[in-house]
């Protein structure tokens, strides 16, 4: 069978195109465009305001879902997991993360991933697959859905985090278009400055983010301040260390606008990379690069079997935070969410999966 086309993962233009051939008039691609994102409609037969055999020839031809969901799981805190298989039948997770005053959609860019993090539970997957665009607009589409019902408009605040699953600048083309097609106003109008890609430090791609014409907010993976430590918990980094990073950190600053800022994340390892020294080290490095547009994200380690790493204890968390802000650091901490279903950073990997993957 032929696979359908995605109408999730088109730009207008594609949609143009294909109505064309279909011999509609070009104002069709609007309507389904509008229809997809700005409604959220799954079923053709909802677009009513196309003809009826029109619907069906879609309907037909083309898909508006492709991700089956598997489970969803609703923490204590009102944190929600789903979990998707995709047609090839591999994981995809997604996180639904509310706030008083914002809501967080944290969505995967892949399926597993090929990076080795030593903390991270996505790691024992392995790579399995890029996503697409349509499964990645689908996500975010699906939580949106679940949590305020088809139809009824984005509540505007909204932030979307590339944290869940994967790399995204191993899959940064398909990431970028997602990203063009989730901000336009006909659609989700999620800006860009409400998206934010974290990276692990894939530096040859950096320049390729920057100029980005739709460009998302950049974090940066980082979690320890020495080559030594940083190559064992972030294989990554034997390929391109901390100077190469660091540079290119540096040559991303000059692309920000004034009163931008972009940000490093620190996982915390008791006994591993949370000691004063560490967060000197951490505040050094900084400031050697001349990184005065960085803030750090302080994320204490969401344990998770068969991980090795635990998180500091409150007293060591605060701190590392207030040895940062001495050195005229600014650092938030990361309050975990979620780990009572597995939802929290780093925790994504189709548990049952990455458990059997461990003991095989
Ligand atoms: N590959 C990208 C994006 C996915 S990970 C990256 O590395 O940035 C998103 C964030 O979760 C990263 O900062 C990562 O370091 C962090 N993380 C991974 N495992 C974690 C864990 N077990 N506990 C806390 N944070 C974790």
């Amino acid at each position: 069978m032929e696979e359908k086309l995605h109408l999730l993962g088109c730009e207008k233009e594609e949609l143009e195109k294909l109505v064309g051939e279909l011999g509609e008039p070009r104002f069709r691609a609007q309507q389904i465009f509008r229809g997809l994102h700005q409604r959220r409609l799954d079923a053709f037969s909802d677009f009513t305001d196309m003809p009826k055999a029109f619907r069906a020839l879609l309907a037909e031809r083309f898909a508006t879902r492709k991700l089956a969901l598997k489970s969803r799981y609703v923490s204590s805190d009102g944190t929600r997991r789903y979990l998707f298989e995709t047609d090839r039948g591999n994981p995809v997770e997604t996180v639904y993360i509310p706030t008083e005053s914002r809501d967080t959609i944290c969505f995967s860019s892949q399926s597993g991933c090929a990076l080795k993090c030593d903390f991270c539970l996505t790691a024992k997957l392995g790579f399995l697959q890029n996503l697409s665009v349509g499964e990645i607009v689908e996500q975010i589409v699906f939580v949106l859905n679940d949590v305020y019902g088809i139809g009824n408009e984005t509540p505007y605040g909204t932030n979307l985090v590339a944290m869940g699953a994967g790399e995204p600048f191993h899959n940064l083309d398909n990431l970028a278009k997602a990203v063009a097609l989730m901000s336009h106003e006909d659609g989700l109008f999620i800006v860009p400055g409400r998206i934010t890609v974290s990276t692990a430090g894939v530096v040859p791609k950096f320049e390729e983010f920057a100029r980005l014409e739709k460009r998302p907010n950049l974090a940066i993976s980082l979690s320890a301040a020495n080559d030594p430590l940083r190559d064992v918990l972030m294989p990554i980094n034997t390929k391109w260390n901390l100077d190469q990073l660091m540079r290119a950190a540096f040559d991303f600053q000059k692309t920000l606008k004034r009163g931008e800022r972009f940000t490093f994340e620190y996982v915390l390892l008791q006994g591993v990379n949370d000691s004063e020294e560490d967060a000197s080290q951490l505040a050094q490095l900084l400031r050697k690069y001349r990184l005065r547009r960085a803030k750090i994200n302080l994320i204490p380690h969401n344990s998770a079997e068969p991980l090795a790493y635990q998180a500091p204890e409150a007293e060591s968390v605060l701190r590392f935070k207030k040895t940062l802000e001495n050195a005229g650091v600014s650092a938030y901490l990361r309050r975990p969410r979620g780990n009572d279903i597995f939802a929290a950073c780093g925790q994504l990997a189709a548990r049952e999966i990455a458990l059997a993957a461990e003991t095989e």
